[in-house]
């Protein structure tokens, strides 16, 4: 056996009756990172690091304490476990799991670990000037690299004991441009891989299209504001449904507000019978994907809306175990240096049975809105800002606008649904919560058609 599995799994044994719950997570994890900013490198970093963090819960108080080595160990643990002594006052509420013994692989393609930094700089770098020799009018970019591999030891007192590799490899180009009267439009291209690092070779024409989107919006006029029926593209499709009903879908959210608790009540009709909503951890090669959550669950498909209807929502231990649900293998940390919380995994938007052209055709005057610029959510209220928009008329695809900002209540919005497309994608991205970010997670949905959505001009 691992030494130092085995070593946590001693310590384990001496500790795990002295509260009801206690859990060890090591991660051993070696990082690149490079970026670009104009013409300027900004930063080149390697890094290694070996940490880790200690939960104990004990009559519902949870305690969180780091440690960076094993000498320091069982002194953490200890610590640990007298500061949950000292917070709990009520009873814990765990969700009754198995425990589980595996241990996890990645299948490697190409490791980046092999290449030297002096490679994976010399190609970044000519995609940089890939993007500032595209146009005169590309005024700056902000291109970067990062890929970590990673081994994270998990020992819990249910009698889990897991070992799972992890790598990610991700390459960012975002294009600026400036046009007359000193507008700035941004284009934005992005690839991600868990097993290979060739994921970056060989993608000059994706990484040219973030500079050919930002020169391209320099033409739009402001959309003028309205109500419009909005055809969001798939990855605005995945925003929407991540940032303004994923998050409302987290238990610890949902536990705590009982405004949230009555409008989430699982069996309510959400939308049209054809709209479907996942998370699902269990996509292979996806930033959100898993095989068990940071506290040693299987990780799941989880339907939060099944043909319309409400039908789950997404839970760690805790919260499964005080809503008397099932848990969803939803809790993760953003690195063992971190306490587990409820996040997503990849979720989506299912696809229907509807071809783009079937979806915009019988749209007199409407708005199609491409990919995401920004956008801010307050409660079940939110609003995004398109990347590129374009004007919909006599269901043809026109002028491109821009200032294309949707807002609205997300629960009408999810009932103003009224087509769905069939060209379900996935996009990656980093989400952010209780200071954890960015944790990676997809995003994935079909085009889909809005009715009577809100549309911001300037
Ligand atoms: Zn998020």
């Amino acid at each position: 056996m691992d030494l130092i599995q085995d070593r946590l799994l001693t310590t384990m044994a001496i500790y795990q009756n002295q509260v009801d719950y206690l859990e060890i997570r090591l991660q051993q994890s070696e990082s690149t990172a490079i970026a670009y900013r104009g013409s300027q490198l900004d930063a080149v970093n390697r890094n290694f690091s070996l940490a880790g963090g200690i939960r104990a819960c004990q009559k519902g108080g949870w305690s969180f304490v780091t440690f960076n080595g094993l000498d320091e160990l069982n002194n953490r643990v200890e610590e640990a476990i007298s500061q949950a002594h000292l917070v709990g006052e009520e009873t814990t509420q765990l969700a009754l799991v198995e425990g589980i013994i595996d241990q996890v692989n990645v299948e490697l393609k190409r490791d980046p670990r092999g290449i030297s930094l002096q490679e994976k700089r010399q190609l970044i770098e000519n995609y940089n000037q890939l993007l500032l020799d595209f146009d005169p009018r590309i005024q700056t970019t902000a291109v970067s690299y990062t890929d970590q591999f990673s081994q994270t030891y998990f020992v819990n007192s249910l009698g889990s004991c897991i070992t799972q590799e992890r790598l990610d490899v991700n390459g960012r180009f975002g294009a600026i441009a400036r046009g007359e009267g000193n507008i700035i439009r941004q284009g934005f291209e992005s690839v991600a891989s868990r097993c290979d690092y060739n994921v970056l070779q060989g993608i000059e024409d994706r990484v040219q299209s973030a500079a050919e989107r930002a020169i391209r919006q320099l033409e739009a006029k402001p959309v003028k504001g309205g109500q419009y029926t909005v055809v969001l593209d798939p990855y605005l499709a995945g925003v929407f449904i991540h940032e303004a009903f994923g998050h409302l879908s987290e238990a610890d959210f949902v536990y705590e507000n009982p405004r949230m608790q009555e409008l989430l009540e699982l069996g309510k009709p959400m939308g049209i019978e054809q709209l479907t909503v996942v998370d699902d951890a269990t996509i292979p090669d996806l930033p959100g994907s898993i095989r068990y959550d940071d506290e040693g669950v299987q990780a799941q498909r989880k339907y939060l809306i099944k043909d319309g209807i409400l039908t789950q929502r997404l839970h760690n231990l805790e919260t499964a175990g005080k809503m008397k649900e099932k848990p969803t293998g939803n809790a993760r940390a953003l690195s063992a240096t971190y306490p587990p919380i409820v996040r997503m995994t990849n979720t989506a938007i299912e696809a229907g049975d509807h071809t783009f052209e079937e979806i915009i055709k019988d749209i007199e005057e409407g708005v199609y809105a491409v990919r995401m610029l920004g956008g801010q959510t307050n409660g079940e209220m939110f609003t995004f800002a398109a990347a590129e928009g374009y004007m919909i008329r006599n269901g043809e695809i026109a002028e491109p606008v821009s200032d294309v900002t949707l807002s609205g209540n997300v629960f009408q919005t999810l009932k103003d649904i009224e087509g769905i497309g069939n060209d379900l994608l996935y996009t990656n991205g980093g989400c952010g919560k209780g200071g954890q970010m960015p944790l990676p997670v997809s995003v994935g949905g079909p085009h889909i058609r809005i009715k009577n959505v809100v549309v911001g001009g300037r």
